[in-house]
This record gives structure tokens, sequence and C-alpha cells, in this order.
């Protein structure tokens, strides 16, 4: 089939070069032209495992394109779908504007049958909105159809994720649109949950508003832990055992963060008190998330005691292991807030600092992980990348001012640590 991927970011990068080795020809299309113009000479805008494989492979196959007109790449295809960013406003709610500029220009461009899919993730009713801004701007009445197609691929292991989803989830309201997206999505197994566009768009919200949930389940249970002398690793351990519960997400640190839980956290309070439910729960789960960085920012304070003019090394400043994505970070919110206090940062990430620059500059950005710990007072994990999981300890002492070792991610075991000479401190685990 002919795609037109509208937005080439996260989503609708992994979107068209995964469509594309299932075998479809797939136009990329973004308005940001520095992208696309980076795309055509085959360099990456982008970290994601094994994306820039797939896409020079395709790209030799003649299966991906890419273009700064999103008008070209509607006109030649038949299944468009929309993958632009939906970010927060002031208020909560999701800016749409995006997702409807496109679909006020398929309504102008379009001159044969589209199907348009809503792959970003968006408040219940977009679709609706979406069908009928088509309809107030198609002069020329073509047939369309609108369908929701939630995505739930995870930055680091997209590819992945995306061919080898739990489910895909299609919502539609016609025959037609269903037939074409089962069409499609034929060659991945998964299980296929076909429904109506709003149900489609609350699976989204309720998806990740639920996992975030659990993150700020087990930061809360941190807290508990710390006052009461337990251990909140043994403890998502032990119910996590309960397959009603699940082991994942339970797992205590900064508080989430990225493009997805802290924004559509925020949209699905929004949409539902728009809709006349007051969502308490979530703002429980928003406020334990924010609690959570200064629950951090304190245990830096407590091993530090006066903060202005001390130096820390911070390892880590992506929201999660494998991304160079910092979009709402709890690192960067941890960092900035220190940079207030006075601290001066030694930072490095793997993949994350070209972007972490382009919003902190006054950061000591170093060449590996060890560069950050010299003359430092303290160490400061924030990110799980594989990296920092096995560090010598013994150079870590050596380069430190003072063995003082933070480790907002629990990757480290405190008895380890303690029995090698550091003062180490963790999320919710008996010191
Ligand atoms: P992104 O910011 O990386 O990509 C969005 C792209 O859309 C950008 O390249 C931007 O230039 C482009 N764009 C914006 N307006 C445009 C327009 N009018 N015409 C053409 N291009 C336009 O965002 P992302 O992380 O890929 O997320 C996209 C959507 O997918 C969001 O709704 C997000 O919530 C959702 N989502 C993201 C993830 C994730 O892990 N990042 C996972 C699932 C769903």
């Amino acid at each position: 089939m002919n795609i037109a991927v509208i937005g080439t970011g996260y989503v609708g990068l992994v979107t068209s070069a995964c469509f594309a080795k299932l075998g479809h020809t797939v136009i990329g299309a973004d308005n940001d032209p520095s992208k696309i113009q980076k795309l055509k000479n085959l360099q990456m805008p982008i970290y994601e495992p094994g994306l820039e494989e797939i896409i020079k492979e395709n790209f030799a196959q003649g299966r991906i394109s890419f273009t700064s007109s999103v008008s070209e790449a509607i006109k030649k295809s038949t299944i468009i779908f929309i993958c632009v960013g939906t970010p927060p406003l002031e208020d909560g709610g999701a800016d749409l504007s995006a997702v409807e500029k496109v679909a006020r220009l398929v309504a102008e461009e379009m001159t044969e049958y589209k199907l348009v899919i809503d792959k970003s993730t968006v408040p219940v009713h977009t679709g609706e909105w979406v069908k009928k801004t088509i309809e107030t701007y198609n002069k020329k009445k073509v047939e369309f159809d609108v369908a929701s197609n939630p995505e739930f691929l995870r930055e680091g292991t997209a590819i992945h994720d995306f061919l080898n989803p739990d489910r895909i989830v299609i919502g539609a309201d016609s025959e037609k649109a269903k037939k074409l997206l089962l069409e499609l999505y034929k060659d991945i197994e998964a299980v296929k949950v076909v429904t109506d566009m709003n149900t489609s768009e609350l699976i989204k919200h309720a998806s990740n508003s639920f996992l975030a949930m659990k993150i700020s389940f087990a930061n809360a249970l941190s807290r508990i832990c710390e006052k009461a002398n337990a251990d909140v690793n043994k403890i998502a351990d032990g119910m996590g055992y309960d397959k009603r519960i699940g082991r994942a997400f339970l797992n205590a640190g900064p508080g989430f963060g990225g493009f997805c839980f802290p924004k559509d956290v925020s949209a699905f309070i929004h949409i539902a008190d728009k809709l006349g439910y007051d969502f308490h729960l979530l703002k429980s789960v928003e406020k334990t998330n924010e609690e959570q960085k200064r629950f951090i920012i304190k245990k830096v304070e407590d091993a530090l005691w006066v903060l202005n003019g001390k130096t820390l090394a911070v390892l880590g400043l992506a929201f999660k292991p494998n991304t160079d994505d910092i979009r709402f970070s709890p690192a960067m919110d941890i960092v900035s807030e220190l940079l207030k206090k006075g601290v001066k940062i030694n930072a490095y990430d793997p993949e994350a600092m070209e972007n972490a620059k382009k919003v902190i500059e006054n950061i000591n950005y170093c060449n590996d992980a060890y560069g950050t710990m010299i003359d430092a007072d303290a160490l400061l994990i924030l990110t799980d990348w594989e990296d920092f999981k096995n560090l010598e300890l013994d150079k870590v002492k050596k380069l430190l001012k003072a063995p003082v070792f933070i480790d907002a991610r629990n990757l480290y075991d405190p008895a380890a640590m303690k029995k090698a000479g550091f003062t180490y401190r963790s999320v919710g685990r008996p010191v």
C-alpha cells in the first residue's frame, strides 16, 4: 500500500521504517526541513537502536523516501498516518493544532479516497474532530475515512515493539477503514483490538496513565520504606510475582518522564474534567511524581549539607536508557534545580548530551562517566543506562573528593557499597 507518515519524530520515523520493512511504499513528511534534509542524506535525526539500518536498507530498495512537502505526501498516498507531536498546553490539555493542520491539508489536497489514521496520542473525541474538520474543508466532496491507531512503542526498543506489539488497537467507525487497517497489519502477529474511535483513543490514555500510576505507587512506597526501614525493591518483587499485579513499572526512582507519561496523564485529567469527571486518582499520580524529584534533591542536600559551590558528578540526562530523549526528563528537572542552588554539575549521558546542551548550557558536559567524577563532591546516578551499572568502584572512589554515592535508580547493592567504603544512598532501601 502507499503510505504517508506525517511527522518523522520518534513515532513517525519508526512507523515509516517498519511499514517499509513490511513491504509497503512509505513517504515520511515533516514540516521541519532540517530533519528532512538529514533523512535524505540518510542521517538519523534521533537515536533509536536499529532504525538507521532499516531506513538505509529500504531506501536502497526504493520503499522509503522523505519530503518536506506534506501536500506531496498526501497526494501520493492512500493511507495517511498522523504522527505529529501533541505537546501539553499551559492548562494541561493537549495541543492539537498540528493534528488539525494536517487534517485541513488532507481535505484541501485530496482528490481520491484517503484513510486518515491518527497515531499521535490524543484525547478522546479527537478522531471525531478530525473527521468534522476534513468534512468542513472537503470542497470536492472526496470520499475519506478517519481511524485511530494508537502507538505503544517504547523509545529504546521501538523497532522491536512496533513489529512485536502486545496488541494492535484499531478504532474506526467504517468497515472499509477497519478492513484496510487489518490488511495493513496482516503480517504482524498480535492480538488486534478492533473498536470504535473513542474507545481506541481512551485505550491509549488509560494504558499510559495506568503505567504512570504504577510508577507513582512504587515511588510512594519508597517513601514509606525509608521511614519503616524496609526495601522497596523486595516489596516490588513480592508484589510482582502476583500475576494480577506484575513486576513491570514498579521500580522506585526519580519519577517518570519522557514525551508520553507526564503529558498524557495531564491530558487525561484535563479531558476527564471537560467531560465532567474529576480524575483525582490521576492528580495524585502527578503530585507524587513531582514530589519524587524533590525527594531526590533532598537526598543530595542530606549528603552534602551546603550545596552552593559544591560539584556534583551526574550520570544520565535522558528520561530513560537507550534514548537521546530528554523531554520531561526527571534528570533534567533535578539538574536544573541543583544548578539554581549553586551546585556545579559535571554530567555525562551516552546519547542525550547534544539535546541537553540545547536546553541547559551551564553544565560541564564530560566525555565519559569517569570524567564527571574528577574533583566532584559526590556522584548522582539519574538514568539507568547499562554503562552505569558496572562502574569500577575503586576508580570512582579515587576520582571523587569524598566517596558519596547517590543512586536514584537503585543500581547497586547497599551492603556491598557500604563494604566498598561508600556513603551510599538509594531510593526506598535501608541505609
Ligand atoms: P516528535 O516531536 O519526536 O515528532 C513529531 C514530529 O512532527 C516532529 O518531527 C515535528 O517536526 C513534526 N510536525 C509537527 N507539526 C507538523 C506538521 N504540521 N506537519 C508535519 N510535521 C509536523 O514526537 P514523537 O515522540 O514522535 O510523538 C508523536 C506522537 O506520538 C505524540 O502524540 C506522542 O504522544 C505519541 N507517542 C510517542 C511515543 C514516544 O515514545 N515518543 C510513543 C507512543 C506515542
